[in-house]
């Protein structure tokens, strides 16, 4: 069995959008992504500081805009990095939100143009349409790692578990549009092992520790880990026993190490494009 490696993917990713920051600088514009915060969660922290630290590397800069106090402004905060900071090119909303606030209401503050992480529904429905738009970056992570593996999709039973708006739904989307036959399952599915069992390709994108072990895959199917779970000594484990279900996978993307880097990696290369498009549209 293979053990399906994000980082060396992530890192071509990567190279790629630092040769295109390069390219823009002689346009005289440096890609700025801005994140929206609004939790103390160390997790989300946590996560800020990755982006941070690849976006270095790439040569993207970040504008980091915390809110704290009784009734954070996020949508506010959101129409403003939309509509008023030209030099912005892309924005992301960090979870979890401050007033029952949903990423996806939150999504609809982010202009479509600096959509990068795709919060905004529009950019949901454009997808289901067909039409270009920015897909949720974890979920475009996933396709990019079947494709890099050279998993065939076309005609392929593809199985999604988890029906996020985030993650889920979208990558069901997107596994469509690369001609697979997709099934979506969720906490009401009857006999989850029975709908895994038949996937050539299964996406477990959950939230349960270990969820999917031998009995959930067929033999020789490719297996891709979203979930992240901690696992209270600091670590990290995902949706899937990774060792109980190597032995008969094709492949399986490892927790931490597998979707994680590539959504990283997504999420800049989506900055890049937003900036390239805003250069363009200024000339
Ligand atoms: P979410 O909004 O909590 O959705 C979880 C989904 O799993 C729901 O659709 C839920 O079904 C379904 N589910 C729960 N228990 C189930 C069960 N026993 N059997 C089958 N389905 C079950 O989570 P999310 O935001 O999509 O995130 C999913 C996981 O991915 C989390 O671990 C998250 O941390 C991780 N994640 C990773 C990345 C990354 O870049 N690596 C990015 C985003 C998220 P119902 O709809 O019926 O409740």
């Amino acid at each position: 069995v293979t053990l399906i490696d994000g980082r060396p993917l992530a890192a071509a990713i990567r190279e790629q959008a630092a040769a295109d920051v390069a390219a823009l600088a002689g346009q005289g514009v440096t890609p700025k992504l801005a994140t929206v915060v609004a939790t103390d969660d160390p997790a989300t922290a946590w996560y800020v500081r990755s982006i941070a630290k690849a976006a270095e590397q790439v040569g993207i800069s970040m504008g980091e805009v915390t809110l704290g106090g009784a009734a954070p402004d996020v949508t506010g905060a959101l129409d403003d990095l939309s509509g008023h900071h030209h030099d912005v090119h892309g924005i992301i909303c960090l979870t979890p939100l401050p007033g029952g606030l949903t990423l996806a209401e939150a999504g609809e503050h982010v202009a479509p143009a600096k959509d990068v992480d795709g919060a905004n529904p529009s950019s949901l429905g454009r997808l289901a349409a067909g039409l270009p738009a920015f897909a949720p970056a974890t979920a475009q992570a996933v396709v990019e790692i079947l494709r890099h593996h050279g998993t065939p999709l076309s005609g392929a039973e593809a199985v999604v578990v988890g029906r996020s708006t985030v993650v889920g739904k979208p990558l069901a989307l997107l596994l469509l549009a690369e001609h697979a036959t997709v099934t979506i399952c969720h906490s009401r599915t009857r006999d989850l092992a029975a709908v895994t069992g038949r996937a050539d390709v299964l996406v477990a994108a959950v939230g349960n520790p270990h969820l999917i072990g031998r009995g959930h895959v067929k033999e020789g199917a490719v297996v891709i880990d979203v979930g992240t779970n901690e696992t209270g000594d600091g670590g990290l484990v995902g949706d899937v026993d990774t060792g109980a279900v190597e032995p008969v996978a094709g492949g399986v993307t490892p927790v931490p190490g597998g979707v994680g880097p590539v959504t990283t990696a997504v999420l800049l290369r989506n900055v890049v494009t937003a900036a390239r498009s805003a250069a363009g549209r200024d000339r």
